[in-house]
């Protein structure tokens, strides 16, 4: 057995139900649990680390991304368009990517996520050219338990080309009979359901206007059918809303309902155009949002309701989206970013620093079915990261530990980040990979995805 003891923490933010700071207190992880949280641990350990200088987190946890747009990130052409144009011009540029790609984009996007203290990262993949091996999707599996991220793979599909109504080009788009097929392949292969998993599978449609309605439905019974989670995007612009009022004849959430797309094994990214009572609605059922405000506010796409979804109990979790829409995969950031976007718009009362934390721990846990992860309490998970608080971002501001993280500087990099009871950043830096190995693969692969 492995043992780790993290000594007199200045303070540990447990994110427990009475959302308790403890100062002072001690952590000892034996393998993959936290065993004891203390004022006096006194035992034989593998290490200890001194943590009288440091606040203690529970690891933040990402609910969307699309790990492979890291690699198309920061287009000049596409930087002040709205969601539509901008999946146009993406997609062939996305039909490039190649088996190499996808290892090297979720290496760098988790190296990101883990350096802004993100512990457990869900991924929407739905690309898959038809020029590429129909398991090209494995390679995210790969890195992801290399690098040491927990992880819930997300099998996406695109099933509706331009031809048929749809956004997307042909040679991105696969048949209803491929795609479940292959969506049954992964979850056989990757899907861990025992506590404390490593590896998750959620079943992923991408979006109203890229998928059949077909592949809805019978893509839910088959996620049923296993027990894993379905997810989706869901009322994102309005040009969405337009479109399924003109193809589906009503607005996205009462499609969700006609495809059965509705409950507690079901959360959407986004959730932006929907009105009070359809919130309620998911509030009721349990339905969830993984709210993404960075790249909201970057697609100009508008505002979730997040304190009004807060107030009425729909689980919201908090997300860095796709790289291509937000340009960073940073946690920390994207807190602060929900933080002011809905004090600006809603008011200074309609969210804390510690609500923002809550949807980045709490509000993952919930979209993710997986009660372990989410905060420090003895039997939990061991995910969690410390911050030095003697930083230049940091000085003068020490009063509340929540508020230094979500609103002072030095958000980019962590000093340590344990997930699973192992040490995967050390001193700011990533120990399980070669970060510059990283950076010059995914450089490479970019230049030539751009260029061919
Ligand atoms: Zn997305």
């Amino acid at each position: 057995m492995s043992s780790l003891l993290i000594k007199d923490v200045d303070v540990i933010v447990t994110m427990d139900k009475n959302r308790n700071r403890l100062k002072g207190y001690s952590i000892l992880i034996e393998d993959n649990k936290i065993s004891k949280i203390a004022c006096d641990i006194d035992t034989e350990v593998d290490e200890i680390i001194d943590g009288s200088n440091y606040f203690l987190y529970p690891g933040l946890i990402n609910t969307h991304h699309h790990f492979y747009q890291t690699l198309t990130r920061n287009i000049r052409e596409v930087q002040n368009v709205e969601l539509f144009d901008w999946l146009k011009f993406l997609y062939p540029i996305w039909s490039r990517l190649t088996p190499k790609a996808i290892y090297y984009s979720t290496l760098l996007a988790c190296g990101e996520l883990l350096k802004t203290g993100c512990t457990t990262a869900v991924d929407h993949f739905y690309v898959f050219p038809h020029s590429q091996p129909d398991n090209i999707i494995d390679e995210q599996f790969r890195a992801a338990q290399e690098i040491g991220i927990r992880f819930h793979g997300s099998r996406g599909s695109m099933s509706l080309s331009e031809k048929d109504g749809g956004l997307p080009p042909d040679e991105v788009v696969q048949t209803e009979k491929e795609i479940l097929a292959d969506s049954q392949r992964v979850i056989e292969k990757f899907h861990d359901s025992e506590p404390f998993s490593m590896q998750k599978v959620v079943l992923s449609p991408c979006s109203p206007f890229s998928v059949t309605e077909n592949l809805m439905k019978e893509s839910i019974k088959l996620a049923r059918s296993y027990g894993v989670q379905s997810h989706t995007h869901l009322a994102e612009t309005k040009d969405e809303e337009e479109f399924c009022q003109k193809i589906f004849g009503m607005r996205p959430l009462e499609y969700m309902e006609k495809v059965n797309w509705i409950g507690d094994d079901v959360w959407y990214a986004h959730g932006i155009h929907l009105t009070d009572k359809e919130l309620e609605y998911m509030a009721e059922t349990g339905t969830g949002v993984a709210h993404c405000p960075v790249s909201n506010q970057k697609l100009a796409s508008g505002a979730a309701k997040v304190p009004y979804m807060l107030e009425n109990d729909v689980p919201v979790g908090l997300a860095v989206d796709g790289s291509a829409s937000n340009d960073s995969s940073n946690m920390i950031l994207e807190m602060k970013a929900a933080f002011l976007m809905h004090r600006l718009i809603y008011g200074i009362d309609s969210i804390s620093a510690e609500d923002v934390l809550e949807m980045a721990t709490i509000g993952g846990r919930k979209n993710l079915n997986q009660p372990e992860i989410g905060s420090i309490e003895e039997g939990k998970a061991a995910d969690m990261f410390m911050v030095n608080k003697n930083r230049l971002g940091f000085a003068g501001g020490l009063s509340d530990s929540v508020s230094a993280l979500v609103n002072t500087g030095d958000t980019q990099v962590v000093d340590l980040t344990i997930v699973n009871g192992e040490i995967v950043v050390r001193d700011g830096e990533l120990v399980t990979v070669d970060e510059r190995e990283i950076i010059k693969q995914a450089n490479l692969i970019s230049q030539k995805m751009m260029n061919s």
